[in-house]
């Protein structure tokens, strides 16, 4: 680390590593300090004995993240992207599979569902034209309601994976299940052949040939504020904590913690602490991370890529979200995800409140944790015949886990509910120099939403440098 930058990015998740990425790439000295020992916030993996290596969020993306990819890191990146063509659904209501995009999904709502095509394009049509200044008042339930009066079976298949992509509720704004729906309908589901830890990898290989100072380890403690512009950041790590002179701050932690433990309240105007304050976090996740004993495979015709299951005989926001388990989504990882392997994984994720997890006395919270994974093995059986058997490794992850790996407030999966954005946005307002970028509002979650608003920090960044 120098003394001094021209911009600090603080965390190394999608979203601060892209804006780094850009930043430097102008011709800016950047520092990205991380504070966890590798970089990729939850966009990571974690490696077990015998070669063993899971993705903790490499489910599936929307096809815009290979143009991002191309556009803000390089043609290498973006070349790694792969569709995942296989996506099911087991649950009471209905057992398909399709390949996620409008046509398929115009085909299986006529066929299936028995809608006239016409009222399934003036649906696509609508979910299309969402943007961010979309009527905030309008909610996914209303929304579903004016199409499909009465259908929850099409509410189940139209939202489910949605609320497992972004944590959008029936209740929250429409746009926010819009706007990521009609993403992912452009073209399906896609993945990034190789596994985080090599995309993470390209990533800080472009961040370096770009020349910006990446160190991991290095938590930011504080930023330093006078006269209402950033003056640099204080940073922890090795020995003793130390300042570095920045213009800049480009902040990649939650936005509450970037706020109030971060920069501190002394520095915003009262009406904006507690807009900041009110912001609800969305939702967290737990995870059951399987391996498989090296030659076993899974039938990928059984199983596809991504399956969504459920017990519950309704689609509903709250069970999804419930600690006694309903419905989870299945990740099958075969041996062509990571070429060169030859061991299958499957990633079992549920939505969940960190309130259910955050205060269970340490027994408690181990045999919660064990009954997950039991639990888990039922449900795979009925896919992956004598589950256990074929069993090599399994470790499970709760709200806690992401939150002690992250510091998001709450563990939260994708940032905060719609009206972070807001506050997100107006940041610099109140502060000369400071910008948030990274999970929030819900839209701006996932790997393509955080990637995407590390390009929109980054512009704003760049014409604040350019002007200071
Ligand atoms: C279980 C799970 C499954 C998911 N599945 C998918 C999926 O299939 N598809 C998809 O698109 N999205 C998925 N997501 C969401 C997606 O992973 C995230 O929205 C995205 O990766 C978040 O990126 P981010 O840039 O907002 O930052 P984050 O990944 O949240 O990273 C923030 C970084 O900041 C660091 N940091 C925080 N405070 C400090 C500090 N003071 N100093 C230094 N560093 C700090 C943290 O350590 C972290 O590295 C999933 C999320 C979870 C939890």
């Amino acid at each position: 680390m120098k003394e001094q930058y021209d911009v600090a990015v603080i965390g190394s998740g999608l979203a601060g590593l892209t804006a780094a990425n850009i930043l430097a790439r102008s011709g800016h000295k950047v520092l990205l300090a991380e504070q966890h020992f590798q970089c990729g916030g939850l966009a990571t993996a974690f490696k077990r004995k015998n070669g063993i290596i899971f993705d903790v969020s490499l489910h599936g993306f929307p096809v815009g993240m290979i143009k991002s990819c191309r556009r803000y890191w390089n043609q290498e990146i973006a070349g790694c992207i792969v569709q995942l063509p296989k996506i099911r659904f087991d649950n009471p209501q209905f057992q398909l599979e399709t390949t996620f995009d409008r046509s398929d999904f115009t085909r299986i709502l006529v066929q299936k569902f028995g809608i006239a095509e016409e009222k399934i394009a003036a649906f696509f049509d609508k979910a299309r034209s969402m943007t961010h200044y979309a009527d905030t008042n309008l909610t996914a339930r209303q929304l579903f309601a004016e199409f499909f009066p009465g259908r929850m079976d099409i509410v189940r298949l139209l939202m489910e994976p949605i609320t497992y992509a972004n944590g959008s509720t029936l209740d929250d704004p429409a746009l926010t299940y819009g706007i990521v729906f009609s993403n992912f309908m452009s073209k399906g589901v896609y993945t990034f052949q190789g596994g985080t830890d090599v995309l993470i990898d390209k990533m800080l290989a472009e961040l370096k040939r770009n020349g910006a100072d990446v160190v991991t380890q290095t938590p930011v403690r504080r930023i330093l504020i006078e006269n209402g512009k950033v003056q640099g950041v204080v940073v922890g790590g090795s020995g003793e904590d130390r300042q570095i002179k920045t213009r800049v701050v480009v902040s990649n932690a939650n936005i509450k913690g970037t706020v109030f433990d971060l920069a501190g309240q002394e520095h915003f105007r009262n009406e904006f602490v507690e807009e900041a304050r009110s912001v609800r976090l969305n939702n967290s996740s737990t995870q059951v991370y399987v391996a498989f004993k090296r030659g076993f495979l899974i039938d990928e015709n059984v199983c596809g890529d991504l399956l969504f299951t459920s017990d519950a005989p309704e689609f509903s926001s709250e069970k999804l979200l419930d600690k006694h388990v309903t419905s989870r989504t299945f990740s099958f990882y075969y041996p062509k995800t990571r070429p060169g392997s030859d061991r299958c994984y499957v990633v079992s994720s549920t939505n969940a409140h960190y309130d259910d997890w955050a205060d269970l006395p340490k027994e408690d919270y181990g045999s919660a944790k064990s009954a997950l994974i039991e639990d888990t093995f039922n449900h795979l059986e009925k896919y992956v015949p004598n589950v256990r058997e074929h069993l090599e490794y399994v470790e499970a992850a709760t709200p806690r886990t992401f939150a002690r790996y992250t510091e998001h407030w709450q563990g939260a999966s994708f940032g905060t509910k719609y009206e972070g954005l807001a506050v997100s946005r107006g940041l610099p307002r109140e502060v000369g120099g400071l910008f948030h970028a990274g999970s929030i509002g819900i839209i701006m979650s996932g790997w393509l939403g955080a990637v995407n608003y590390g390009v929109i920090a980054a512009n704003d960044a760049d014409a604040y440098l350019l002007r200071n």
